[in-house]
């Protein structure tokens, strides 16, 4: 007997609504229907396993088929289906309900995209595609009678016995003219190849041709084999993907395959983590370390967030601490509330554990590494230095475990760890108040006068020179006690590390006065400041250097993520040290042609600007021009 009846409404039509406001996502409906779909063999699966159903469960696929003529789309499986009794439930009242609600939450929500990718909308979202949906099914139970539900997107339904003779579910969509799109091969394989790449039931769209020995053609015992094309049907899906497999039964080799298939364009990756935790959340997961170059070329989204093997998406954000966002792979859980807001999702418990959980793996795996292979680790720091970083300036947590097997690499290529950096510097580069001051370079080729005359003192200077460092360094120099981090022009060298003793100088403090005058005058930048310091007559005559504190602050800025309060780049403030002991300088001072004079402390200046490739444009014009006059007399 055909009935018809009304689905009870208590909000507007949401039908409308769901149309007009998922449209940027339209396509995942498609991965909502196969979702049931798969959710219905699994059940039959499941009740045959425990004897509930004692049936032929037959060959267990969903199919996905497109009829161009007829405009529709069609997803059929061989599940559980239902009866008559559970439509009205399930699809009229539950499903209706779930997708009222659905639509209630977040029709006001701007950042609908954010949300949609996240969120399923059930049954339902066939109608932003549809103009009429049809449900034709078979309950597994036995003495069922097969029922066909149909609804035009109203909310009147019909629903009525169906010839239906297999066990299962076939939904018919009639595609409405705005979305016909979707009626195309290509739009369909792509959607499902984005969402049920991995779903546990094979998903078959369409044929394929495949070549096969042709037996009858081929002479037995002849070696020469007949082939044939023959059209098998087109699974789109790997139903046992790596994740879900058990660890212990795992190569190497297919880890990298694994990420072969979800990468195809990406480089060999440097190692992996299987994550397999059941207690006290669920999760599965493969996460693999990727090739990073220096130029911390930030790939984020390349993590896939699944549900049950359903792509949810590859906004990974609040799931995963951020500095583990530039990791690769695939996180499987169920326990990840998809159905809730975004503010809700930090503030819920497993998330946070799953959070810390992956962070401990994380470090973990890293410290395993160094323990085991020292030399590999240090040969992989180049690209491992990025996330240690990143997770030591953002994670507390993190850096506990890290302190131990981050590295720090000076400019000679040697690695060492904190403790044993602050050892191997320590007898010389300890400063009167008994800091140790660990000098680094961000540029060793263009500061190399400042590393070479660093060098001569013994010093040892660090390699710094990735774009997180600056952080990095100000993170690392509040935690780690007494040590100072300067970079190795950020002073004159007897300053660097500051010691007690007093250097004698040759000046007087009346000529010490008029160097520094003379410097003055001839310095047009006001923002500089000179001071004649008593330095080792080996040591240049100028030395430029710039206040550690300031330029940090300054590089920071740029880079983004510095201090509040230093909005707004300062102006270059340059330390400008006249050594007063140069013989150089001497000699300028003795010089009586004021004219003359002038020129020879603007050379000299010059020079040391020069030696920190500051000096540009028309200065560096005029310096050259100079140069050859000075030469020729
Ligand atoms: P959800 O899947 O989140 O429960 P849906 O709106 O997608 O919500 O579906 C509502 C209910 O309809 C399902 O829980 C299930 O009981 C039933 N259902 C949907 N599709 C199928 C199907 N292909 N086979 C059997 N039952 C189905």
């Amino acid at each position: 007997m055909q009935e018809k009846g009304t689905i009870s409404i208590h909000t507007e039509n949401i039908f409308p609504i769901i149309k007009k406001f998922l449209y940027s996502d339209h396509e995942i409906f498609l991965r909502e229907l196969v979702s049931n779909a798969v959710d219905a063999t699994q059940k039959i699966q499941r009740l045959s396993s425990i004897g509930e159903y004692s049936g032929d469960l037959g060959e267990l696929k969903v199919e996905v088929s497109v009829n161009k003529k007829a405009k529709t789309i069609s997803i059929k499986d061989y599940g559980i289906g239902m009866t008559a009794e559970e439509i009205k439930k399930y699809i009229n009242q539950i499903a209706f309900s779930g997708a009222t609600e659905f639509v209630e939450k977040y029709k006001e929500k701007a950042d609908k995209s954010q949300i949609i990718g996240m969120f399923g909308l059930g049954f339902y979202s066939a109608f932003m595609v549809s103009k009429k949906v049809e449900i034709n099914t078979l309950s597994y139970q036995e003495g069922a009678e097969a029922a066909r539900w149909e609804c035009d997107g109203s909310t009147e339904f019909e629903i009525g016995p169906a010839k239906k003779k297999e066990r299962g579910t076939e939904v018919i969509l009639h595609i409405d003219q705005d979305n016909e799109e979707f009626l195309e091969d290509y739009r369909i394989t792509q959607i499902l190849e984005k969402y049920c790449k991995f779903l546990p039931v094979p998903i078959i769209f369409g044929e394929k041709e495949e070549t096969i020995a042709d037996d009858k053609e081929s002479d037995k015992d002849s070696k020469d084999k007949k082939e044939k094309k023959v059209k098998v049907p087109n699974v789109i899906n790997n139903t046992q993907p790596l994740w879900a497999k058990t660890p212990t039964d795992l190569k190497d080799e297919d880890y990298l395959n694994f990420y072969k298939e979800l990468y195809p364009f990406s480089e060999e990756p440097l190692f992996w983590i299987h994550l397999n935790v059941d207690y006290p959340f669920n999760l599965t997961g493969v996460l693999y370390f990727p090739k990073i170059k220096n130029d911390f070329e930030v790939q984020k989204n390349k993590i896939q967030l699944y549900s049950r093997q359903v792509f949810i998406t590859d906004e990974v954000k609040d799931i995963v601490p951020e500095f583990l966002q530039l990791l690769h792979g695939v996180i499987d859980s169920p326990d990840i509330p998809l159905n809730v807001s975004r503010s809700f999702l930090q503030a819920d418990s497993n998330v946070k554990k799953i959070n810390s959980h992956i962070t401990k793996k994380v470090a973990d795996k890293l410290q395993e590494l160094f323990k085991k292979d020292r030399k590999s680790f240090e040969s992989k720091w180049e690209s491992l230095n990025v996330f240690v970083k990143y997770g030591i300036i953002s994670e507390e947590k993190f850096y506990e475990k890290a302190k131990d097997f981050a590295l720090l690499e000076n400019v000679d290529g040697k690695f060492f760890t904190f403790d044993e950096y602050k050892e191997h510097v320590k007898t010389n580069q300890t400063d009167k108040n008994d800091s140790v001051v660990h000098l680094y370079s961000s540029d060793p080729e263009a500061q190399d006068s400042y590393i070479q005359n660093a060098k001569k003192r013994g010093f040892d200077i660090l390699k710094l020179d990735g774009p997180l460092d600056n952080h990095f360094i100000n993170t690392i120099e509040m935690k780690l006690e007494k040590t100072a981090w300067k970079r190795v022009d950020a002073d004159i060298l007897d300053k660097l590390v500051e010691k007690d003793e007093k250097k004698e100088s040759v000046l007087s403090k009346d000529d010490e006065d008029k160097v520094k005058k003379l410097f003055e005058e001839v310095i047009s930048d006001k923002a500089h400041t000179v001071a004649v310091e008593p330095l080792s007559t080996d040591d240049l005559p100028v030395t430029i250097t710039q206040n550690e504190f300031m330029r940090r602050m300054n590089d920071m800025q740029k880079m983004g993520g510095g201090p509040m309060m230093m909005m707004g780049s300062m102006p270059l403030s340059l330390n400008i040290a006249v050594n007063g002991n140069h013989q150089l300088i001497s000699g300028i001072l003795k010089e009586k042609d004021e004219k003359k004079q002038k020129e020879l402390a603007q050379q000299a200046y010059e020079l040391a600007l020069l030696s920190q490739n500051m000096l540009k444009g028309a200065k560096l014009t005029e310096f050259i021009k100079r140069s050859v006059d000075l030469i020729n007399k």
